[in-house]
Order: structure tokens, then sequence, then C-alpha cells
């Protein structure tokens, strides 16, 4: 889960650093800015929380299970976001199919699984 917390930080750092250069570019627009600052904000914050997690002594692995579903909500529930239409994705739609999380887009009904290696 650490890694999947990394890898949706940086990609949020990357796009929030779009963003802000974006919106210098000549059909830039300037309200951008504040969008990429939250954006890489909250990349840096999810960096922080996985980061913690690490420190806590005595939490073993096994007790991911217990999380399972929450976990992608409670670590980007405003941030997740649909790979195919950009669309802002709810808890609601995660589903557990075969032991992995499953998004189902609202907006473009596309299925995909969340992540590739899911630990539990
Ligand atoms: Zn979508």
């Amino acid at each position: 889960m650490k890694i999947i917390a990394y890898i949706l930080a940086a990609i949020l750092i990357f796009f929030g650093v779009l963003f802000i250069w974006g919106a210098f570019s000549p059909q830039g627009n300037p309200r951008w800015i504040p969008v990429g600052i939250v954006s890489v904000g909250i990349g840096f914050v999810i960096i922080w929380f996985a980061s913690r997690r690490k420190n806590i002594p005595g939490e073993a692995p096994g007790t991911n299970v217990t999380v399972n579903v929450d976990l992608p909500g409670n670590v980007s529930m405003d941030t997740l976001k649909c790979k195919s239409c950009g669309g802002t994705l709810s808890p609601e739609n995660i589903k557990m199919v075969a032991g992995a999380p499953v998004v189902t887009c609202p907006y473009c009904n596309t299925t995909y699984q969340l992540t590739e290696e899911p630990k539990w």
C-alpha cells in the first residue's frame, strides 16, 4: 500500500507542477496555479502519511486486511481520479473483486483494477 501511496503522491506532484507550469504558458490560465499548489500539497501530505505509517512499530503487515477497501478512500478520497476520463472517484466506486480493488467509474463506466499487486 505504501508504494501505491508514493506513486499516487508522485503523480499528484507531477501534475501539480504541470498545472503551475501551464499557468505561465501563453494559453495558460492563472486559476491553474492554486489547483497545482493544492495538488502538490496533497501529494506531500500523502508522502507524509505514508512515511509516518512506516514509523509505527508493532503494526504487522497482516493488519492491512482489516482496512481493505477503506484504505484507498482514506489516503486519496479527494484525489482519486479515473484513469480514462479524469472524473473524481469516491470510495463507493471501489469494489473488491477476487481480492483486488476494482474501480468502476460512474462517469464513463470504465472498469479497471486499482492496483497491480494488492497486498491483501
Ligand atoms: Zn471515467
